[in-house]
């Protein structure tokens, strides 16, 4: 689960980790309130007004700007809330821009003697330890520093049993060049920040930049966190954090009926139990000439309830031309699942989308007879080949 900026940060400082301070607004008055406290809290004299969606770039897209006054602030509030804030990572359509994050000024004015870092931690899958990746190069594109200069990402591994140790810590900050009291501040920002990153289950920490001020403070500017789903049970708090504004609302949908569903832009829908065989059937799909207008997987249990919830939340779709089904039954028998599909239909009512379901394993043959007496606009498959061809004549 992403959370915004402000949330992140809030976790951050619970831990320790050193911050740029900031309240959320989501008016421009309660901007300018905001202002005022921080002025009052830190003695800032200018702030910034920080976009808060679910995607990082604002920078560039022009979602943070920095405010001399408090006049600026409300301006800069009032045409930031609102707005549709586009970046590179919200694709063309852009996002809604809610609230913003009122800001300490952190780079203090006119001076330059600042340094910024990128700092992430993650999970390195293969070898089963967590890494910190840094580097002297913040403040910009990670892709790009990653593409034209590889060799000033470091990356240190930390095993979980161990911890990050303070040998760790320390060559962490020598790498980034720092010394003295900032070189002091550095250790202990990343010892916190590692703490954060395990016990708050996130599955990545992305600090872009981590500053270091003028004056030898090292803060997080910015915070990307990624929550593991998995563990949100443990952390309620945590979960309520979640904005299903910033989410598409057929997957907060299909989340409801514990469907694991990615909206895409192509014109096949399909319904798949089994995450592998979903990705093989999109690939089918491709093959055939169409474009997945998803992912769904119904998961072990596909039965009435959830053939039917899935098929709602593809039909919404005004892209969809056609669906393919394809279920493999295992646990699940075939007859069980076409008459899932043909009570689910029948709820529905009117279907103009044809809709073409594959079952193979227990009570295939079954099962394809019920959808064949169904009566209703469905076509029936029993082999791959089959349900490739009626999705080519359909989209074709
Ligand atoms: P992103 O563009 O979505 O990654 O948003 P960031 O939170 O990283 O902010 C973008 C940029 O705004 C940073 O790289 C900084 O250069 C700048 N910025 C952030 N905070 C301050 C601040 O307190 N003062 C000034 N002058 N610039 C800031
Ligand atoms: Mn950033």
């Amino acid at each position: 689960m992403n959370i915004h900026e402000y949330q992140g940060k809030q976790i951050l400082k619970s831990f320790g980790v050193a911050i740029q301070e900031g309240i959320v607004a989501d008016t421009p008055g309660k901007a300018v309130e905001a202002a005022k406290q921080l002025q009052v809290e830190t003695g800032t004299g200018w702030w910034v007004v920080k976009a808060q969606i679910h995607a990082g770039g604002r920078g560039k897209g022009g979602g943070v700007k920095l405010a001399k006054s408090l006049d600026e602030v409300k301006e800069l509030a009032n045409n930031i809330i609102g707005m549709n804030l586009i970046t590179h990572q919200t694709g063309p359509a852009g996002k809604k821009v809610n609230k913003v994050l009122i800001a300490q000024d952190v780079y203090y004015p006119g001076e330059t003697e600042t340094d910024e870092f990128y700092m992430s931690v993650l999970l390195n899958r293969q070898t089963g330890k967590n890494i910190i990746m840094y580097s002297t190069e913040g403040g910009m594109d990670i892709e790009d520093v990653a593409e034209k200069t590889p060799h000033l990402i470091y990356k240190e591994e930390v095993d979980p049993g161990l911890g990050l140790l303070g040998f760790q810590a320390r060559k962490i900050a020598f790498n980034l060049g720092l010394s003295g009291q900032a070189f002091k501040e550095m250790t202990k920002f990343v010892t916190a920040l590692y703490k954060a990153y395990v016990e708050t289950d996130s599955s990545m920490f992305e600090i872009n930049p981590v500053l270091r001020t003028s004056d030898n403070k090292i803060l997080a500017v910015d915070a990307k966190v990624n929550l593991d789903d998995n563990a949100l049970f443990r952390h309620p708090a945590y979960a309520a954090m979640r904005d299903l504004s910033e989410e598409d609302p057929a997957e907060t949908e299909a989340s409801k009926s514990d469907l694991n569903f990615v909206k895409l832009d192509g014109n096949v829908g399909c319904m798949v139990n089994g995450a592998g065989l979903a990705m093989a059937t999109m690939d089918i799909i491709k093959l055939s000439g169409g474009e997945p207008a998803n992912f769904l997987d119904v998961g072990g249990g596909a039965n009435a309830t959830t053939v039917e919830a899935g098929l709602k939340i593809i039909l919404n779709d005004p892209n969809v031309k056609a669906i393919l089904i394809n279920i493999f039954g295992g646990i699940v028998r075939c007859d069980r699942v076409a008459n899932g599909v043909v009570e689910a239909y029948k709820n529905i009512g009117e279907i103009d989308v044809p809709i073409i379901v594959r079952l193979q394993g227990t009570n295939a043959e079954g099962g394809k007879k019920i959808i064949d007496e169904s009566g209703l606009k469905v076509y029936s498959a029993i082999t791959l080949k089959e349900a490739s061809d009626l999705v080519q004549q359909i989209v074709n």
